[in-house]
């Protein structure tokens, strides 16, 4: 069973008995259990080090030591104080923990976390922020001051550990290179809240002091790190099943396309304080890192760099030794400063400046090695120094099977000067049982595992190993144990990618938009075709058959704007819908992040993290197509709207463009009302506006809801002049057709809410992207309006052709749902013989009268209600000058003309939170792997 040969944890490789690699062994079958790295052992087993050596079996490369504490400490592997004042301290990773808890260590050391990352997945690092109560997953301690953390993980770090964190974030999609298996947990370490109970041995396993205990990204089981060995590997998904779009089934190719583009969030350009060194491939300085200072007394503080790369960026870590330090001890903090798990034997300090450097071959260049006579105490030392390898005329190198291979993580093999690419490929083929295949249907790659890409290279038949392996020791050190190699079969991946195109002018055919293209950004035919045209929203989709042309592609549309428009451009990931289980419907999620102020931002962020962030989109991002594109031939999926009525109706208007392209035409759309009004949200009971709720309480309560079905109406606009007059070209504008869910209002109400400036500040994206993209605005100012009073008298209004007596009144309101302007009952609740009871799906609209400001104010209070005016299905209002209208909280000012609301098209599937209980805070109890979905509540 895959159990015994990768326990799951983290997402690593192997076992954990420790084994002292036999240098002279001949392949070794790494079945399962984790040798340190070949020949020779870690620091651990160094020559000498000071400090005791602790009692019992050595930890996963940890290099612990006994230490005096002088402040209270928690212990890392069971969260416990640490009474007295002895401890056992790691010295390359700061792992704490008791003398008792020494012997079930299981996290294995920084140092040798890359070699346990089951698939390198590159992580995803937002802007810096402060997280507090975060631990740093490369040297575990607190992370007090500014620190990055994944978007789509739960992986926090410092700035300067950046490098050092290994490529494990979740794999949320496949992408070619690894072959389909079974999901299993990927434990996170310590992010758990300090209540948090064991799902082991129900005890608490959480802490707020230490890292200790761990959480698997997808099901949230929580466990300490020694519990989580005995728990069955694979993950279920735990409560959030159903609504979880499986990493199986989404496929994503990419080549040179950051985490950011495939999950499509927008690199924010903060500038960030102390960040002007970053360099361009993204990674962070070095050092000085956090830990400069004036040395104490005694001591001196070192730069240390780790190859020639480093040297050339001024990337260095500092060491702090004794001035009196043996070239030993120097050489050993050096190691640990760059993680590095390997045997100091193998290694060398160069004084800098080279001689080599200087051109002065007498230039007291020296050096620090771990030869014995050697005795630099008492000198003074050159303060910068590099890292070198000795080098080596053989070596042991595992090597990885690119397929899934039960019960074999790699095999590890003899590297000499004679060893090539392909003599490997042919002495590992046997070891893994495909010597029947032939060596030519395979090839060595090489992957570096950097935290923030991972890079593959397909290495040349004939490119002699022991010469790579140098040339990449020599480059960076760090990288050497980032860097693994893989047989994988080599038959050629197809590169297929998907790229959404936005922004465009609508009402094209597929060939106007093909020669549009051709001429903005210059496709390449023969690779790139257009798959989809969605002509009434002004986008296409390419597919486009090279990565190369698809990377050009993307960052040339993002930077083109046609006839005055700035295009968008996203890779879009190709959702495996055949491999969907039948009871999964996974849920669609469209965020606002400017609705509700940064309450928007923080739960994308959320719910990448809680679901798969394929299933996550920013509106502000292309808008709803996209989303719907993705899941259009997904056969069962619901959607979760979070921000205003605004929002709300504008991905409901996109659904309706859409359903007839959906395999699930009739998706039922949930919503997390943001910011204010939210009438909508509050009729299903989502509440007047989201106060902070736990995310995953709210995905609960989605997972719960029941649906219900809410007419939808379109109101077709007819100006029967341009009522801007200067602007002749409007005279010629057809009639326009929009979509109300709440309500329509013209007069009084409309005219309140009409603030364009505010409004557009508060929600620029649905003004942009919802109305004004089907230019419904119509060309008139504010200073049109005439401001003489009577609306009555302004307009006719006739329901089923009747023509009906209006009141004297300032606002004529059409209503769908029971909730006005922000909750208020604009119909009342009295009954009435003229007219049924109002229903949001009953196919009959509401129409109501105020009398001005006074009388909404009175509606708005409960006081009193609207004037009852009629009910009906078919409504023409005529215009007899210029009005603001208002359409689910949207104003605008109408030109002379008729309205013409009517119930067309299906109803549209809502989902209304289920009356329950209020639930108990936090995931602890609801995170259980198999919690059946709770009855549903609302009997009606
Ligand atoms: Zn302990
Ligand atoms: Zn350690
Ligand atoms: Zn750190
Ligand atoms: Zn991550
Ligand atoms: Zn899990
Ligand atoms: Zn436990």
């Amino acid at each position: 069973m895959a159990a015994a040969a990768e326990p799951g944890a983290r997402g690593w490789l192997g076992g954990v008995s420790p084994r002292s690699g036999s240098p002279t062994s001949s392949p070794e079958l790494g079945a399962g259990s984790r040798s340190r790295s070949g020949p020779g052992s870690g620091p651990g087993s160094g020559p000498e080090r000071s400090g005791a050596r602790p009692p019992g079996p050595a930890a996963p490369s940890h290099s612990f030591r006994k230490v005096t504490l002088t402040k209270p400490t928690f212990c890392h592997l069971c969260s416990d104080f640490i009474w007295g004042l002895a401890g056992i301290l790691c010295d390359v990773c700061n792992f704490m923990s008791h003398e008792k808890c020494l012997k079930h260590v299981k996290t294995p050391c920084t140092s040798v976390a890359p070699s346990l990352v089951r698939v390198p997945v590159a992580h995803c690092f937002g802007p810096r922020g402060l997280y507090k109560r975060r631990f740093c997953s490369v040297c575990r301690k607190g992370l007090e001051a500014l620190g990055l953390r994944c978007e789509v993980c739960e992986l926090h770090v410092h700035p300067d550990c950046v490098p050092f964190a290994c490529s494990d974030c979740r794999q949320c999609h496949q992408d070619g290179h690894r072959e389909h298996d079974a999901h299993l947990h990927h434990w996170r370490e310590g992010t758990l809240p300090s209540g948090a109970r064991c799902e082991l041995c129900r005890k608490t396993c959480g802490s707020s002091d230490v890292p200790a205990g761990v959480r698997c990204e997808w099901c949230g089981v929580q466990a300490h790190s020694v519990c989580s060995a005995a728990l069955a590997p694979e993950c279920t998904f735990g409560r959030l099943r159903t609504l979880v779009l499986p990493p199986a089934c989404v496929r994503l190719l990419s080549r040179n396309f950051s985490k950011m583009h495939c999950f499509r969030i927008p690199e924010i350009a903060v500038p960030e304080p102390g960040d002007g060194e970053d360099s361009a491939d993204g990674s962070v300085p070095a050092g000085p890192g956090r830990e400069v200072g004036a040395p104490e007394s005694g001591k001196q503080t070192l730069k240390i760099f780790d190859g020639s790369d480093a040297m050339q960026r001024n990337h260095f870590r500092t060491v702090t030794v004794p001035h009196l330090a043996r070239s030993q001890e120097v050489l050993e903090a050096a190691l640990r400063a760059y993680y590095i798990p390997e045997d100091p034997q193998g290694f060398q300090l160069q004084a800098l400046p080279t001689p080599a450097q200087l051109g002065d071959t007498v230039a007291a260049g020296k050096v620090w090695s771990s030869g014995p006579a050697e005795e630099e105490g008492g000198r003074v030392a050159p303060q910068a120094w590099v890292l070198r390898a000795l080098p080596r005329t053989q070596e042991i190198l595992k090597i990885y099977p690119a397929w899934l291979k039960v019960g074999v993580a790699y095999v590890s093999i003899r590297v000499t000067p004679q060893s090539t690419a392909r003599s490997v490929v042919l002495e590992v083929l046997p070891l893994l049982g495909r010597q029947a295949e032939g060596v030519e249907g395979f090839q060595l790659v090489e992957v570096l595992m950097d935290s923030r890409q991972v890079q593959r290279t397909v290495l040349a038949d004939e490119e002699p190993l022991l010469d790579r392996l140098r040339e990449i020791r020599q480059m960076s050190l760090r990288q050497m144990s980032q860097t693994r190699f893989y047989v994988a079969e080599s038959r050629a991946l197809a590169p297929r990618v998907s790229l959404f195109v936005g922004g465009l002018p609508p009402g094209l055919s597929p060939q106007e938009y093909r020669s549009l293209l051709d001429e903005a950004v210059a496709t390449k035919a023969a690779l790139v075709t257009v798959s989809h045209v969605y002509s009434t929203q002004g986008a296409v989709v390419l597919d486009v058959a090279c990565f190369a042309e698809a990377e050009r592609l993307y960052m040339l549309v993002r930077d083109t704007a046609v006839r005055g428009r700035p295009l968008t451009a996203l890779v879009l990931p190709e959702v495996l819908h055949m491999k969907l289980a039948p009871d999964c419907c996974p849920l669609l999620v469209f965020v606002n992040p400017r609705s509700g102020g940064l309450k928007g931002r923080d739960l994308l962020c959320s719910f990448r993290k809680l679901l798969n962030p394929h299933q996550v989109f920013e509106l502000t991002n292309g808008g709803p197509l996209p989303g719907f594109h993705v899941f259009s031939q997904v056969p069962c999926f619901r959607v979760l709207v979070c921000g205003g009525d605004g929002t709300v109706g504008w991905v409901l208007a996109a659904l309706e463009d859409m359903r007839h392209r959906l395999a699930c035409p009739e998706p039922a759309v949930a919503i997390l009302p943001l910011g204010t009004g939210n009438d909508l949200g509050r009729v299903l009971r989502w509440g007047a506006g989201y106060s902070g709720e736990d995310p995953f309480s709210v995905l609960l309560s989605v997972d719960e809801a029941d649906a219900v079905l809410v007419d939808r109406w379109t109101i077709l606009l007819d100006a029967h002049e341009a009522a801007g007059g200067e602007d002749s070209e409007a005279e010629a504008e057809p009639p326009k057709i929009v979509q109300m869910s709440n309500y329509c209002g013209i007069g009084i109400d409309a005219e309140l809410s009409l603030d364009f400036h505010q409004a557009r500040e508060e929600e620029p994206g649905k003004f942009t992207s919802r109305f004004h993209n089907k230019g419904v605005y119509v060309r008139v100012g504010l200073q049109k309006i005439s401001h003489s009073r009577g609306l009555h008298r302004a307009l006719r209004l006739q329901v089923e052709q009747q023509e009906v007596e209006l009141p004297s009144i300032e606002g004529l309101i059409f209503i769908n749902i029971p909730s006005w302007g922000s909750g208020a009952d604009l119909w009342g609740s009295d009954s009435d013989s003229r007219f049924e009871k109002p229903r949001m799906d009953d196919g009959l609209l509401e129409v109501v009268g105020v009398t001005g400001v006074v009388h909404m104010g009175q509606v708005q209070s409960g006081l009193r209600s609207g004037i009852r005016i009629a009910q009906g299905s078919y409504f023409r209002v005529t215009l007899l000058k210029a009005t603001p209208v208002q359409v689910d909280g949207e104003p605008w000012v109408q030109a002379p003309g008729h309205l013409i609301i009517s119930a067309v098209g299906p109803k549209v599937h809502m989902l209304r939170k289920a009356k329950q209980k209020p639930r108990k805070a936090g995931p602890p109890k609801d995170a259980r792997a198999d919690g059946a979905p709770a009855p549903k509540g609302d009997p009606k």
